[in-house]
């Protein structure tokens, strides 16, 4: 890991912090206690970030705690794996939830208890209706709801049948319980939202010991309740549940009472933040794994080489709001680099090499030279590069028969090697296909460390690597793994898969400092981007993912004649 930290940016201002600190100004809360919860049915992605930040965040900042609770209240989707990798990657972000690890299946006995209290005091009953009619019954957002026939079932024979669904009595989905409301209300919600259904599932947690799960609806709020949570945080298209989850709060014998607030999910163009979308990506195999370097996953962007400080500054810069939004990728990729600018050390890795010889450099022979390792960090000192008689350049950085604006390799011109000499381009080789495989060069011995002493100047600066010395690689360049802004938008989103996202570079050189590299260590090979090690690599074959282009690679460089 890179050790420089990001500047603390200044104190976060969102709606939800000021009614935070109202709260515990006007003493409607002592300690501000919030949870982050994920459902185990997936890994984790930069909108979970979000609420991540945002949870674990808020409490850090007012002196409170987070929780990590798994609402795993549906064992059909749930798996080890997740609750796992959820817990390595809220870690890897920056945050820690101490000893305050939570699953809602801890709770299935209260719950239950619950449940019974309901139907005691009338508030829920057993419908014996199917799924399909008791949605048949819900009514419209225009139309109320029709009561179910086993709505007036006594207090008695709900209890009975409630405590021989758990026991096993009846088949997956003869039966559920559901809350006793308002077939009318206006809010669909309302309308006696099933509480518990009847499944045979091996749940990750607590086996085959029930048969019956209580929903989401009635197990988040609970949990929220059970463990003192003050302020529930949640995405926008919970409001409408809010009304339930207060009705269930009065109605159930708890000790406190959360406040739900709600914000808006984080939208990223040319991404999907959808988990039935990434389950999807990942089990076709259009990506390689959870953690394929193009997902927008924690784990992806880890693998990516993306730092958590970026992902945190970049959270902290799309702030907090009421209404959807969509951010451009851009943003995100704008933190990345401001990061990674301050961290990440220059190392030189040609990818598309052509060799070059120095005619005029004596056989044999080589030497080092000395280089800078971070311009942007005067701490990180120098290093030393072998230079020689046979050098690669990247084939991008020599045109037999330029444009105006080409100001690198080309017969007859002088460029600069970086940290090195001054480099003249005497004659391209070619092959019998007609392609350019090798440059005959001269240098000029007095130019050492990249001066001229008569002043002369050259308009373009190039990186190499000594081709004696070079270490192999191979490089993967992404790309979007979405080419439209919007996938998904015109029709199937697995239409709009980039067919270029992956380009693998085979045969790349590379500086021998890059030996050295470590996993999780971002470098930035000059002039080509931010790059890291993938756990891919073997000893003695590297492999080395693009986690982002420098800014406006082609086009700047363009312009400023390859510098
Ligand atoms: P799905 O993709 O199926 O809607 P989910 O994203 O809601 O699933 P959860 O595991 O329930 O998955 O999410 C945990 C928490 O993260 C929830 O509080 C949810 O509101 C929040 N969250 C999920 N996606 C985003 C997002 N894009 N932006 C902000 N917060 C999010
Ligand atoms: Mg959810």
């Amino acid at each position: 890991m890179n050790e420089v930290e990001a500047k603390t940016p200044e104190e976060p201002r969102d709606f939800i912090r000021d009614i935070i600190r109202a709260d515990l100004a006007e003493g409607r809360c002592d300690t501000v206690v919030t949870r982050f919860p994920p459902e185990p049915n997936g890994y984790l992605h930069i909108g979970h970030a979000k609420s991540i930040c945002l949870n674990f965040g808020v409490a850090a900042e007012f002196a409170g705690r987070c929780h990590l609770r798994f609402d795993d209240t549906n064992p059909v989707k749930e798996e080890h794996e997740y609750i796992e990798s959820i817990q390595a990657d809220v870690r890897w972000l920056g945050f820690n939830w101490g000893k305050h690890l939570f699953f809602a299946s801890d709770n299935f006995e209260t719950l239950y208890d619950w449940a019974c209290h309901l139907i005691r005091n009338g508030h829920a009953y057993v419908d014996d209706l199917s799924a399909e009619e008791i949605r048949a019954h819900r009514g419209t957002l225009t139309e109320p709801g029709k009561n179910s026939p086993f709505r007036d079932r006594t207090a008695e024979e709900n209890l009975d049948l409630f405590s021989r669904m758990r026991a096993g009595e009846f088949p997956d989905g003869a039966r559920v319980l559901r809350a006793k409301i308002d077939m009318a209300s206006g809010n669909i919600n309302l309308r006696d939202p099933v509480l518990y259904r009847i499944l045979r599932a091996t749940h990750p947690r607590t086996g085959d010991a029930w048969c019956i799960y209580p929903t989401y609806d009635f197990a988040h709020g609970q949990s929220d309740a059970i463990e003192g949570v003050t302020h529930s945080l949640c995405t926008l298209e919970f409001a409408d549940h809010r009304p339930l989850y207060d009705w269930l709060i009065d109605n159930l014998p708890t000790s406190s009472r959360p406040r739900q607030y709600e914000f808006s999910r984080l939208n990223l163009t040319h991404t999907v933040l959808s988990k039935r979308r990434l389950t999807q990506l990942v089990q076709e195999r259009h990506v390689t794994g959870w953690d394929d370097p193009r997902m927008p996953t924690l784990a992806g962007l880890r693998r990516r080489g993306v730092p958590p400080a970026a992902i945190r500054d970049f959270v902290h810069r799309i702030g907090l709001t009421k209404s959807d939004n969509l951010v451009e990728v851009a943003a995100l990729e704008h933190c990345i680099r401001e990061y990674l600018n301050q961290v990440a050390p220059r190392r030189m890795a040609v990818l598309r090499p052509l060799k070059v010889v120095i005619e005029n450099y004596p056989e044999g022979q080589s030497e080092e030279l000395e280089a800078v390792n971070n311009p942007a960090d005067p701490d990180s000192g120098t290093r030393l590069v072998p230079f020689g008689r046979e050098i690669y350049v990247d084939q991008a950085d020599f045109m037999e028969d330029p444009p105006k604006k080409f100001f690198r390799l080309t017969p007859g011109r002088e460029v600069r090697l970086r940290y090195a000499f001054f480099l003249t381009c005497r004659e391209a080789v070619k092959n019998e296909a007609g392609e350019v495989v090798e440059l005959r060069c001269t240098y000029d011995p007095e130019t050492r460390g990249g001066n001229a002493p008569d002043g002369r100047k050259v308009k373009a600066t190039i990186h190499w690597v000594s081709a004696a010395h070079a270490l192999r690689a191979q490089v993967r360049v992404y790309d979007y793994l979405f080419a439209r802004p919007d996938p998904g938008a015109q029709g199937d989103f697995l239409e709009d898969i980039n067919p270029e996202s992956l380009s693998v570079l085979q045969d790349c050189r590379l500086e021998p400092a890059l030996g050295e590299a470590r996993l999780g260590e971002a470098i930035q090979f000059e002039r080509e981007g931010y790059f890291c090690l993938d756990p891919d690599s073997k000893t003695g074959h590297a492999v080395f993912n693009r986690t982002i282009a420098l800014r406006d690679g082609w086009a700047k460089t363009q312009a400023k004649g390859g510098k």
